[in-house]
């Protein structure tokens, strides 16, 4: 989608080829099914074709689009107005096109016409205010240099309102159809049913003579409804796409002679015929708009929701963490210790695998706060909680501050041997910090560690196991410091 998008950034050569023949394609076709015999225009739908191109390149290239389409323009309209007359008429055209995109633009309209907001901007700029200009230059041209014959007010308000419909029905349809669309409606089986109804709706339309089929009412106005229903259903693109073809399906009805609206003179079929082709856009793309914006607006908020929900989970798992870090060495705390120690007891029973325990103590403490500092005794907390850490090298091995300047080990599954090896390099380790300590025996900081291997049944329970790692302990500084002591397994129950 973002290729699509970075693709359609500038408008290309195949595009600036494809421009003028696009629109003098949409000159034919107005021609065609459009303007009645009697010359008078239902809907002048070419106008649309450069405004939709400006609209969706962001403006780009403008006058080089502009050129384009008013070449073309000219071209279609010489077979029908001698060319000096085809020439002005054409400027009067970009003119339109031009005035409308300059005030959308100023107006900041999105281009996309997705909104309400964007949609009643773009009504008032182009079908509003352009047209009207348009109609107003163009009605003197007519006169002045066509010689035409009908009122002012009559030419210019043909002009307009073809114009201003043309715009109305042709400019939503070529954004829809060019841009990417978000939105995809979900379909039932009653969707289709008031589809098939429509399009049957509109074969009986399209079948009737002077508005009527055996003496029964039949005129385009019966579509009303349904295209409701469609544009709540389908979204704004085949809404569009149905008012487009409505609407030309009804102007070609007059041109034809088949008098949908009845037996009414030209000039108030005309009129008819645009007043239904407005309400037709005001319920089909109106009602389609207003429900894409409540989409969008729905789509918006739960994102926002979710974007606050992932945002509440993450300062959640942050304030879980810190409740469980020990503030001053960053490793574990006393609280994750125990919630560890009783799922690690669960487990290691569940398993029949033995579970080992290791506290550790920092040997005459006391004395090294007192030589050295408090500061400098955190320093050295943090240095050897920091060593500890790094001794965890199986996935299980977890390392906690018990409390003071004592910290526990837990380790998953390793037999004796290993667990007293384990222990003898985590007291080697500590030593290997050299941390000066004037007043030990050892002149370096060292630790004291007892440690407690069980494999957890219905005898053991989690106190006595900490209490028997803690016998140890107090044997290996008595034994004096710096030294492992394993406990005695029988004594753990
Ligand atoms: P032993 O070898 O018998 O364990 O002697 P010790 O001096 O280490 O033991 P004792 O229990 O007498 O003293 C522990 C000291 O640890 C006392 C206390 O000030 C110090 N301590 C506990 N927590 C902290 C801490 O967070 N920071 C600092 N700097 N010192 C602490
Ligand atoms: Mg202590
Ligand atoms: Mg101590």
């Amino acid at each position: 989608m973002i290729k699509r998008e970075k693709f359609w950034r500038q408008p290309g050569w195949l595009f600036c080829l494809l421009l003028p023949l696009f629109h003098f394609a949409s000159v034919k076709l107005t021609f065609f099914c459009a303007v009645t015999p009697e010359n008078a225009v239902v809907v002048w739908l070419p106008n649309a074709v450069l405004l939709a191109a400006l609209l969706r390149f962001r403006g780009q290239r403008a006058s080089l689009l502009a050129a384009l389409t008013f070449t073309s323009d000219v071209l279609a309209n010489l077979n029908a107005f001698p060319w000096y007359e085809a020439i002005l008429l054409s400027a009067v055209n970009v003119l339109e096109v031009t005035i409308t995109y300059q005030l959308m633009k100023r107006s900041q309209t999105s281009p996309r016409l997705h909104r309400l907001k964007d949609l009643g901007k773009f009504i008032l700029a182009g079908p509003v205010f352009g047209a009207m200009l348009a109609g107003l230059i163009a009605a003197v041209v007519l006169q002045q240099v066509g010689g035409a014959s009908t009122p002012y007010l009559t030419l210019a308000r043909v002009w307009w309102f073809g114009d201003g419909l043309g715009l109305l029905i042709y400019t939503p349809l070529l954004l829809a159809y060019t841009q990417s669309q978000h939105q995809r409606p979900k379909l039932t089986r009653w969707d289709d049913a008031a589809l098939i109804t429509t399009l049957l709706l509109a074969v009986a339309v399209l079948s009737a003579h002077g508005g009527e089929i055996d003496g029964v009412s039949v005129t385009p106005t019966l579509l009303l409804p349904a295209v409701a229903v469609i544009a709540f259903r389908f979204g704004v693109r085949l809404t569009t796409l149905l008012v487009a073809l409505i609407s030309l399906s009804t102007a070609m009805l007059m041109t034809t002679g088949l008098k949908p609206f009845g037996e009414v003179p030209i000039h108030l079929e005309v009129v008819r015929a645009q007043e239904f082709i407005l309400t037709l856009c005001i319920i089909g793309i109106g009602f389609a708009v207003v429900l894409s914006e409540l989409q969008t607006r729905e789509r918006e908020l739960e994102s926002r929701v979710r974007e606050r929900t992932r945002e509440l989970e993450q300062s959640n798992s942050r304030l879980a963490d810190i409740s469980a870090t020990d503030g001053l060495t960053g490793i574990a705390n006393r609280r994750r210790f125990d919630e560890t120690l009783a799922a690690e007891w669960s487990r290691a029973r569940r398993n029949k695998q033995p579970l080992m325990l290791a506290l550790l103590d920092v040997d005459l403490f006391k004395q090294y706060n007192d030589c050295y500092g408090h500061q400098s005794g955190d320093d050295a907390l943090r240095a050897v909680a920091n060593e500890l850490a790094k001794q965890m090298r199986r996935g299980g091995d977890f390392v906690a501050r018990y409390g003071g300047e004592e910290f526990a080990v837990i380790a998953q599954s390793v037999n004796e041997e290993h667990a007293l090896a384990m222990a003898e390099s985590i007291c080697a380790a500590i030593a290997a910090l050299n941390l000066p300590h004037a007043t030990s025996p050892f002149k370096v900081l060292t630790a004291s560690i007892g440690v407690a291997l069980v494999t957890p049944d219905e005898q053991h329970s989690i106190t006595s196991l900490i209490k028997t790692a803690d016998v140890a302990l107090y044997r290996a500084k008595q034994l004096g410091r710096n030294r492992v002591e394993q406990a005695d397994v029988t004594s753990i129950a």
